[in-house]
């Protein structure tokens, strides 16, 4: 074999609470994945020469040692003790930035797909610990699904994949650091009622309007303070007909909302498309890393 195709699949994080911070400055988190449908394609070719090379057409994804699928790929051959050389190129659909974890996805893909391609062996365990030390969605990334993170969101708990679910994803085109985030949060505003049980017996149950009025993520607080326009599209997002609750992901700026079919979903990507920088319909996915060819 000299060449493999991954998709590296997108997450949103249904509920994201922050329980503390830590002396190494990173804060613990209570958060539930999930994966979704829209993804990156990554194709990785064995190349003669002993180097890496990454390519990406994205103007805002670098190309260099500082791309998250080279230092995944670089993090194996060390591993091995080298392993030859390997181009990346990454097709990207994922927005960058957008706290859909797209960097984190394209390094869980390298990870899969050049311990296939070169035969490496190593279990997903493995491949998820040495994920965890290059970010902390890579472990989730390479799982897939849907699952509960807590730790930095690098210990994963699986929970029942919610299968085909609708979803609408609105991003209004601004680029947003998560430390810059997790900076501006006011611990006295963290939430203390544990929300995140209660979407999970949602989860279990596989009750989708529960799951929709579930939704909580901290960190649109600092977000919305700074943007209300986001706010604002996270208002008008929530009240489109078939939606059943709508959230910022991660350190955002995406919203997603959750809807009641494809049809309602697409009929509100109409309204939305043509106003902000990306907007598309998904739906839930079982993987978050898949060999395509
Ligand atoms: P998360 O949800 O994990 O916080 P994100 O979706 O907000 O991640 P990414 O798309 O992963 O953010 O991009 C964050 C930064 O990482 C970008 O500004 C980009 O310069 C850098 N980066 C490095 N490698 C990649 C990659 N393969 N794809 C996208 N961005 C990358």
């Amino acid at each position: 074999m000299q060449k493999i195709r991954v998709r590296a699949h997108a997450k949103i994080n249904l509920y994201l609470d922050v329980v503390g911070k830590r002396e190494d400055g990173y804060h613990d988190l209570e958060t539930i994945f999930h994966s979704i449908g829209l993804h990156d394609d990554v194709i990785i070719r064995k190349q003669d020469t002993k180097e890496i090379t990454v390519h990406c057409e994205h103007p805002a994804v670098p190309s260099d040692v500082s791309n998250l699928g080279y230092r995944a790929a670089a993090r194996l051959s060390d591993a091995v003790g080298g392993i030859g050389g390997m181009s990346i190129e990454i097709q990207k659909r994922i927005p960058v930035a957008a706290g859909l974890a797209g960097g984190s996805a394209n390094a869980a893909a390298v990870l899969h797909g050049v311990n296939e391609l070169f035969g490496l062996g190593f279990t997903q365990e493995k491949l998820m610990r040495l994920g965890a030390q290059l970010g902390a969605d890579i472990p989730f990334c390479l799982l897939g699904g849907a699952a509960l993170g807590t730790g930095i969101g690098d210990l994963l708990t699986r929970l029942p994949v919610l299968s085909d679910l609708s979803l609408l994803l609105v991003n209004p085109g601004i680029e947003i650091s998560t430390s810059a985030v997790f900076k501006k949060l006011n611990f006295s505003l963290t939430n203390r009622e544990n929300v995140g049980i209660i979407i999970r017996t949602h989860m279990e149950k596989g009750d989708v309007l529960g799951i929709g009025g579930g939704l909580y993520n901290l960190l649109e607080i600092p977000v919305f303070a700074e943007y209300p326009e986001i706010a604002a599209l996270k208002t008008e997002l929530s009240t489109q007909a078939g939606c059943y609750g709508a959230l910022m992901s991660g350190s955002g700026a995406t919203l997603f909302a959750i809807m009641h079919n494809s049809e309602s979903a697409r009929l509100s990507e109409s309204h939305f498309k043509n106003r902000v920088s990306f907007c598309t319909t998904t739906v839930t996915s079982p993987v978050g890393v898949y060999i395509q060819d």
